[in-house]
């Protein structure tokens, strides 16, 4: 039987704060923490390029603080840095798997991670390391799924991939809506048209002038981050 190759090579997957709280309201399931590295070691065990964008809404997101008050763009750094804690746990978990990484955050913070230098990025690629993106694009009234846009084109990743926590792109929310429908793809003009909350409206604009497609799948079944990169059909792909 000819061996099975991945589709991509290089990919940029979108994990958000959420991916990590498991069965938690607040903060990091450390399990599943552990598991989502595994199954990430496994994909990059296949010579994948892996570069991940990680969120922080399990800790603080600049809308709570504006709600309470704050000004935004504070209210947005407490944002960026949530997505730095996060981004050591990541390492953390993918380092105790074996896997070489290297963590770029967009703010400085150099004691605890690389300033973001797209060249430098690339070379952590082509040997084999994982990069993980924390800090969005280090800038409030942005989010970290506009940064994963960002960063995977200036790294030229050929895909997106977005974990969720449903499966794919729905008319309506399949959590409330029973007669919600999945598309198997859709248009990036359909998402914005129709007001679908894939991606912000900014994140899904900068993949549409660039061709740069997203699969938005189901992070929480196990095995999905394999298929997407093989080229099976998980989730929704728009392009
Ligand atoms: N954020 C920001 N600029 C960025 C990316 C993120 O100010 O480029 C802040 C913003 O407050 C956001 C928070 O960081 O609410 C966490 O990011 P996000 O909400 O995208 O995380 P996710 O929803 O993926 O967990």
């Amino acid at each position: 039987m000819p061996e099975l190759k991945p589709a991509y090579k290089r990919v940029l997957l979108k994990l958000s704060g959420e991916a990590l709280l498991g069965g938690l309201t607040y903060g990091i399931d450390f399990e599943r923490m552990t598991s989502i590295a595994r199954e990430i070691k496994e994909v990059r065990d296949l010579d994948v390029g892996i570069a991940i964008m990680i969120g922080g809404g399990n800790i603080f997101r600049g809308v709570r603080g504006t709600e309470a008050g704050m000004d935004r763009a504070s209210a947005d750094q407490m944002g960026l840095l949530a997505t730095v804690i996060n981004g050591i746990a990541l390492q953390d978990a993918l380092e105790k798997e074996g896997v070489v990484t290297r963590h770029v955050s967009a703010i400085e913070i150099k004691s605890v991670a690389e300033p973001f230098i797209r060249r430098r990025v690339l070379s952590h690629l082509e040997q084999g390391r994982i990069v993980i993106f924390s800090a969005g694009i280090g800038s409030p009234y942005f989010t970290t799924d506009t940064a994963a846009a960002l960063r995977a084109l200036e790294i030229r990743a050929e895909v997106i991939l977005k974990a969720t926590k449903v499966d794919g792109v729905y008319t309506a929310d399949p959590l409330t809506d029973l007669t919600a429908q999945k598309f198997e793809t859709i248009s990036y003009l359909d998402v914005i048209q129709r007001g679908l909350r894939v991606m912000d409206t900014t994140a899904i604009s900068l993949c549409k002038d660039n061709n740069l497609p997203i699969i938005v799948f189901n992070l929480n079944e196990r095995g999905n981050i394999m298929k997407a990169v093989m080229g099976e059909n998980v989730g929704t792909k728009v392009s």
